[in-house]
């Protein structure tokens, strides 16, 4: 394809995603395929010779969308949002088009220095402590836009983990690190996402998963109980992964009362994920659900699920960007340059080498939209999650299982946990609407997550319409 053609299909795509966007509603939410229906309809070798444009374009359509679920449809309340928009679209499509590969400064300056401007940008509009912004004069802190926040708990417990073993290396000069290793113990609430688990497998490190009240909160008493008697039975307490919004039920764990009992405990890493509910913060009156974060030492949380920018955009914050680099820097010759001392090198900030030009689409987001446009976003899925929150509630067969604070209303049936499970599997085969389950309380209930850029309130209507029309049928045939 050269560049005459290439003008000619970018504008064509450019109208297919348009087109495939303002016509979603016309489509199911969810495929009705079976796995390895794509299997039937692909060759199983790439094609020998060139084929034409026009006849990839309308496999896209007949062989592609069929398996596909459509995230951005307004009957998408599955999960949390994936961030979408035409700014972050574009910023994207830039980045490509550049092509560099930003590993360090020298690699790319502009790929390295937008992407410290706007993770000062987003940290303060978020309200961080001014100890994570870069650019402020004195800090040593710094952010970092990660794969996912999976990776962001990954490198900060690996951080972690290295800072604890240099402490025990340097009182136990003599004891082989793999038997330090193994007195390491990090802690998470059970409600916290299974990446911590993840990372704790990769780290070899034990995790220790604590009870949160009846709230989904992890308490500060709790934490400190589980390390002190750990201390007793002669382990290293030496991270805690708090979750600000969790993936069940959005819930908050009650960071004040932890930061504070950690002060107990030295040299513990505290790290806040904030995947989905960080992006909230921008808004003043939302502020106070980040109360403690003066405690943290890592922050992270997600524009690519609801600041509208496209996957993938993780964005990290670290109190002390030294205590983060030393975890991971290997640096030969190759990648040295005139400026490694002065500048930011971002392949020590994460585990791959090769980076993404990101930071473009995140900047055409903060721009396009203003701090202004992206709060009212904010606010209006807030409003929805509200408005299907009182439909729920209206009808006293159903109940709310969760405070609902951002975008994300838990709730059920009153009755068994098969019959939710039953109700949710008839609407989601039906393909109308999606929704997942989660088990808060070690309770089966069903999350509705107003997340379509432009979801209205009739969407929202029109969702639990269909909520109650399954629910009446069932209802019914339970009946009988
Ligand atoms: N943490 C929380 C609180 C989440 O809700 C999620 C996913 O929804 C994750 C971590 C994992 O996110 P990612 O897919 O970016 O790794």
């Amino acid at each position: 394809m050269d560049s005459t053609e290439f003008r000619k299909r970018g504008m064509e795509m450019v109208e297919y995603i348009c087109t495939y966007l303002e016509t979603l509603n016309e489509r199911r939410v969810t495929p009705s395929v079976e796995p390895g229906y794509l299997r039937h309809l692909l060759p199983s070798e790439a094609p020998h010779e060139p084929e034409d444009w026009d006849q990839i374009m309308s496999d896209v359509e007949d062989k592609i969308m069929p398996g596909v679920t459509h995230w951005q449809h307004p009957r998408f309340h599955a999960y949390f949002p994936a961030g979408n928009s035409f700014p972050s679209i574009l910023g994207d499509m830039l980045g490509d088009g550049i092509g560099c590969i930003g590993f360090s400064w020298a690699a790319s300056p502009a790929c390295t220095e937008l992407e410290t401007i706007v993770l000062d940008w987003l940290g303060k509009a978020i309200g961080l402590p001014d100890h994570f912004l870069a650019l402020k004069e004195g800090s040593t802190g710094g952010g970092v836009i990660q794969t996912s926040a999976s990776e962001c708990v990954l490198v900060t417990m690996l951080a972690a983990r290295a800072q604890a073993l240099k402490r025990l290396k340097a009182q136990h000069p003599f004891v082989e690190e793999g038997h330090l290793l193994c007195k390491l113990m990090a802690y998470c609430s059970k409600e916290a996402h299974s990446c911590v688990e993840k990372a704790a497998m990769i780290c070899f490190v034990k995790l220790r998963i604590l009870e949160p009240d009846e709230n989904a909160s992890l308490r500060g008493q709790t934490i400190y109980e589980a390390m002190e008697e750990d201390e007793l039975q002669g382990l290293v307490p030496f991270f805690v992964s708090t979750t600000l919004g969790t993936t069940g039920s959005c819930a908050f764990d009650n960071l004040p009362e932890i930061g504070k009992q950690l002060e107990r405990f030295p040299g513990v890493w505290l790290h806040v994920d904030a995947a989905y509910a960080g992006n909230s913060f921008i808004c003043p009156e939302l502020k106070p659900l980040l109360k403690g974060i003066e405690y943290a030492d890592s922050f992270n949380t997600n524009p690519n699920k609801w600041l509208l920018t496209n996957f993938d955009c993780s964005t990290l914050w670290v109190r002390d960007r030294i205590r983060l680099t030393s975890a991971l820097v290997v640096d030969p010759l190759y990648l040295k340059h005139g400026y490694s001392d002065a500048a930011i090198d971002y392949r020590h900030w994460g585990v791959p080498l090769s980076r993404r030009f990101r930071s473009l689409k995140l900047w055409f987001v903060l721009r396009s939209y203003g701090i202004s446009g992206l709060q009212h976003y904010i606010r209006h899925h807030i409003k929805l999650a509200k408005r299907f929150e009182e439909l729920v509630l209206k009808d006293k067969r159903f109940e709310i299982c969760n405070q609902v604070k951002l975008g994300l209303v838990c709730f059920r049936l009153k009755g068994s946990d098969k019959l939710n499970e039953k109700l949710l599997s008839i609407i989601n085969e039906s393909g109308k609407l999606h929704m997942v389950p989660a088990s808060v309380n070690d309770r089966y209930i069903i999350r509705f997550c107003a997340v379509a850029q432009n979801a209205t309130a009739e969407d929202i209507d029109y969702a639990w319409d269909i909520i109650v029309d399954f629910a009446n049928e069932l209802l019914e045939k339970e009946q009988h």
